[in-house]
């Protein structure tokens, strides 16, 4: 509870940032503190929603996710894959659209990256509508992938972004209002 307290305690809330009436939630104090960061990783390990056994590899979402998807894996001695934004990959990679509130947005990964039958973890800092979570689980699956469930640092309350991501186990570390 301590370790808790203290990991809430490093994440700051900017009001109207990036727009009007969005309370965004900064990690990045997380990253920047010592026992922040040692504190968050031993947390995302403890929290996983499968044994490690029962995934491969983990995919993390650009751009925070790519902060501590890589650490992840690698204490679980798996490999680490990247989900980027349109543009940013060599090809052939596989792409996947999703809506935003305004406009869309799209998600790449290179197609090499996953094996056919590869269990991957999906991560990224925080979960809002799930769109982004939903785009990178679809691209898993274009790819040959499975999903083998998402780790989230923070859920945003109220958005019920988990139940949009189809089933699968997922879990994060912090539910903020
Ligand atoms: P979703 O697609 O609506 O679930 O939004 C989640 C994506 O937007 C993630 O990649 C987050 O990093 C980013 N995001 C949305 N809101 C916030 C926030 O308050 N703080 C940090 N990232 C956010």
């Amino acid at each position: 509870p301590e370790d808790a307290r203290y990991l809430i305690s490093r994440i700051r809330t900017i009001a109207g940032f990036p727009e009007k009436g969005i309370n965004f939630r900064d990690i990045m104090p997380v990253f920047a503190d010592q026992r922040g960061l040692s504190i968050l990783m031993d947390a995302l390990v403890a929290s996983l929603p499968v044994a490690p056994d029962d995934f491969d590899a983990v995919a993390g979402l650009e751009a925070r996710g790519f902060l501590f998807g890589p650490t992840l894996a690698n204490r679980l001695d798996k490999g680490f894959i990247a989900v980027r934004k349109a543009g940013k990959l060599p090809p052939p990679v596989r792409s996947q659209s999703y809506a935003l509130e305004y406009g869309t947005a799209t998600v790449e990964i290179e197609e090499s990256a996953i094996r056919v039958g590869e269990r991957v973890l999906v991560v990224d800092d925080l979960i809002a509508t799930g769109g982004s979570a939903s785009a990178a689980r679809d691209l898993v699956i274009a790819c040959g992938g499975k999903v083998a469930g998402f780790s989230f640092v923070m859920e945003l309350e109220g958005l019920a972004g988990i139940a949009k991501l189809g089933g699968y186990p997922a879990s994060a570390l912090l539910t903020m209002p």
